[in-house]
């Protein structure tokens, strides 16, 4: 079983959407002043607090603020409760933990008579039991709903599985296929790179809190989240685009972590969103009973040459591999996937041909 998540945009009355912001504000102050008292006097009292004092907390909070006036008392404690709950995964809130939300025909519910409708975008598995989860987060601006729903992984069959490729994926350019084909790189980032330095440097220029601050913030996170939504956007057409193409796909196993330590390469990287691909194809291939296969990263793929297989030190400046053994002489990133399919190819076999996965297979 995996979980898969399907997030869709919500659109919210302006009544909704109020009551979505204020409930978001007062999530963060219920977190916090929860942290604050529990902090504060640990030492002296109960770590937990008893219901009438979580009841007296929630009442004090919504009565000190006039924004939260607009809030009934049943979601006052029934939100703030669940705040109370986990405290720490609120801070700062990252969804709002509505414990009745559901969804159905385009509409999630939130318990307390409010049906948001949104835009199923994508179809969700027929068996309603496999939602697990439903939460209703904000992004920029807007409000989206995230379900989270096991599905049942398909098994990979080897004998069905023929055709291999390896995956470099590179700065210079997004992606090198063992194939030929070369992906070029979007970097939405950096096209935008100086639109977004401009529309920084005019909110810096404004008054904090101030009308116009808040309108160039809104102005800002929308260009943050078009960036966003345009690189999921070629994430997904072009692990579609492999997968539709290739059975048993090879990657390197990167330490993105690792790598953004050098700060040089670290736009690049995140532009090209490695790791995201990466995990896109990993979901894409499960749901279609084919293979990715993660090479380790120590397995010097732009080292070995890939006609004789003979190593040699390859400076990061050399865009050449020219063979010291055989006189190849091959691009550095293709020849780099071509050792991944090789080693994937090899790991898939002893995986699932020759491993414990499969030996109840084998006569027939
Ligand atoms: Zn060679």
């Amino acid at each position: 079983m995996s979980v898969r998540t399907y997030k869709f945009v919500l659109h919210p009355s302006e009544r909704q959407r109020a009551l979505l912001d204020t409930l978001q504000l007062f999530c963060s102050y219920v977190s916090n002043a929860y942290m604050y008292i529990t902090t504060k006097y640990s030492k002296s009292n109960d770590k937990n607090m008893k219901n009438s004092e979580v009841n007296d907390l929630l009442n004090a909070i919504k009565t000190k603020y006039s924004s939260f006036s607009s809030l009934s008392t049943d979601i006052v404690h029934a939100v703030g409760k669940e705040v109370i709950k986990a405290p720490h995964q609120h801070t700062p809130i990252t969804f709002i933990p509505l414990k009745k939300t559901s969804i159905k025909n385009e509409f999630v519910s939130i318990g307390y008579h409010t049906f948001i409708p949104y835009k199923q975008t994508r179809p969700l598995p027929e068996s309603p039991n496999s939602i697990s989860n439903v939460q209703i987060k904000k992004q920029g601006q807007n409000w989206f709903v995230y379900c989270y729903i096991y599905q049942p992984t398909t098994s990979v069959n080897p004998r069905n599985l023929h055709k291999f490729v390896g995956i470099d994926v590179g700065l210079k350019e997004f992606a090198i296929l063992s194939n030929g084909t070369r992906i070029p790189n979007p970097r939405y980032y950096r096209t935008m790179e100086h639109k977004i330095k401009m529309e920084q440097q005019k909110l810096n220029n404004k008054i904090k809190n101030s009308k116009r601050w808040s309108a160039q913030k809104e102005r800002l996170g929308r260009l943050h989240q078009k960036i966003h939504n345009q690189r999921k956007d070629f994430i997904h057409k072009t692990a579609n685009d492999i997968i539709k193409n290739f059975d048993v796909i090879g990657v390197e196993s990167l330490s993105i972590q690792k790598m953004n330590r050098n700060r040089k390469f670290s736009k690049s990287i995140l532009d090209a969103s490695w790791g995201d691909f990466i995990s896109t194809l990993k979901y894409k291939a499960e749901d279609q009973g084919k293979a990715l296969v993660e090479v380790d990263r120590f397995y010097p793929s732009s080292q070995l040459c890939s006609v004789c297989g003979s190593k040699q030190i390859m400076p990061l400046k050399l865009r050449l591999f020219k063979c010291n053994t055989c006189s190849a002489i091959i691009e550095r990133d293709y020849n780099a996937s071509l050792n991944i399919e090789r080693e994937a190819k090899n790991k898939f076999l002893e995986q699932y041909v020759f491993g414990e996965q499969n030996l109840n297979d084998m006569g027939g």
